[in-house]
């Protein structure tokens, strides 16, 4: 049977099929400058102006892959617009700052963000096989465009070691993937050495960018340190191709659940239309849609921003709508580092001590009426005995337990 592929670029038509499918020859061949650019596509004035501004601060490269399905003739197709820079990029937005989600004040070793109570984020590399225009963490992604030397790394797996209470570890950059399977494998038997580490996410973009690089050698060697998930990063259902489907396939038939994280972009997905496909394409290959994020406020990506209610409206679009397993968590990663934040359309639409009213995705009010008993308390002893560590009362979970009557800002 033939295998169905994805249309090549004129430029590559050449080069023979193991080249073209062996995801090293697609990273040595990316497209990193203005002249390579315009080998593949017709750049307007514009986009000619930008780019050579651009890149005197930020990395471009494209893998040919990813170059052969852009619209070679529309400056708006939206997988360009994720590639390609513009001016805009050298434009100060009103918002930008240079870490905003204050990553590097989170870092407890050099690589390592431990922010949130039980799970951490490990930054094993600053290489991707594409750099995404809109990259929340420009400022250190593509600077060298290597991964992290080893030697470098080691304090971030002894803190990991003595904190017991990081019971998930976000292995990404960076491309998690973008690294050789010997090295991706060192780094994930070291943490699966870990005793309390119980879960492994992968951060790869590679099943969009270069899906060459999801091989059943790769998918073999992950399964040895299960439990493991990869998160991956579709934004638009063009990017859902034939190889892009068989690289997500690769990766669940191996027993390595895979979601998807997606950014919600001006332009390029900034519309319910396109969000419910692409949320219905990645069901479709049993690929979890998990979060939206709200574009960050990272310097240069003011042009991809939308503003939140966006992304509010889009969510009115999926829930009810659509398969509630097919509708992500929009969240806005707080600027100044204070994390993810979900944000809905409003669903409560009053209450009083026994009654809820609630609307629907339809505009139907109902009424949900307490029990006659609300006292539903728990014992917990034994599942805290089992398992202290799971224990987290931070934030406003005190004020619920009663060790605080109120919790005042610093500031
Ligand atoms: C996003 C993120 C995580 C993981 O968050 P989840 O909501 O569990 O997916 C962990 N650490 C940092 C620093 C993050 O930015
Ligand atoms: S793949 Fe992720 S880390 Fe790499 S450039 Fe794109 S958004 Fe940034």
């Amino acid at each position: 049977m033939a295998v169905s592929v994805s249309k090549r670029s004129p430029r590559w038509k050449g080069v023979p099929a193991k080249d073209w499918n062996d995801w090293r020859w697609q990273v040595r061949h990316r497209v990193t400058t203005l002249e390579e650019l315009e080998a593949v596509i017709q750049l307007t004035d514009e986009e000619r102006q930008g780019i050579a501004k651009v890149l005197k601060k930020y990395r471009m490269a494209i893998t040919p892959y990813y170059a052969s399905i852009m619209d070679p003739e529309d400056a708006a197709c939206p997988i360009r617009m994720q590639a390609v820079p513009t001016f805009h990029e050298s434009v100060p937005g009103r918002g930008d700052m240079h870490d905003p989600l204050a990553e590097d004040r989170d870092m407890v070793a050099p690589n390592l963000v431990h922010r949130y109570p039980d799970r951490a984020l490990l930054i094993v590399t600053d290489q991707c096989s594409m750099y995404c225009r809109f990259c929340t963490r420009r400022r250190l992604v593509g600077a060298v465009d290597k991964p992290r030397p080893r030697s470098e790394m080691e304090a971030a797996f002894e803190y990991l070691e003595r904190t017991p209470a990081v019971r998930d570890v976000i292995v990404s950059g960076g491309d998690a993937l973008i690294m050789d399977d010997d090295r991706l494998e060192s780094i994930v038997a070291r943490l699966r050495a870990i005793s309390h580490v119980e879960v492994i996410r992968l951060g790869t973009r590679t099943p969009a960018v270069c899906p060459m690089r999801v091989t059943p050698a790769v998918v073999k060697m992950l399964k040895n340190y299960q439990p493991i998930y990869v998160n991956t990063h579709f934004n638009h259902p063009k990017e859902l191709t034939p190889e892009a489907v068989r690289a997500c396939a690769l990766f669940v038939d191996g027993g390595i659940p895979v979601a998807n994280q997606a950014v919600l972009l001006r332009h390029v997905n900034s519309s319910g239309v396109i969000i419910k496909n692409l949320v219905h394409g990645l069901m479709k290959i049993r690929v979890r849609p998990y979060y939206l994020f709200q574009c960050d406020l990272s310097e240069g990506i003011e042009h991809f921003r939308t503003p939140i209610s966006k992304g509010i409206e889009i969510m009115e679009m999926l829930r009810g709508h659509t398969s509630g397993m097919a509708v992500p968590t929009f969240v806005v990663d707080l600027p100044g580092g204070g994390g993810k934040v979900p944000v809905f359309p409003q669903y409560v639409i009053t209450q009083n001590e026994d009654r809820l009213i609630l609307r629907n995705y339809r505009g139907y009010f109902a009424v949900y009426k307490a029990p006659e008993d609300t006292n539903c308390d728990c014992s917990t002893e034994n599942e805290v005995a089992r398992r202290p560590h799971a224990v987290s009362y931070e934030g406003l979970a005190r004020l619920f337990r009663g060790d605080k009557i109120s919790i005042e800002p610093k500031e």
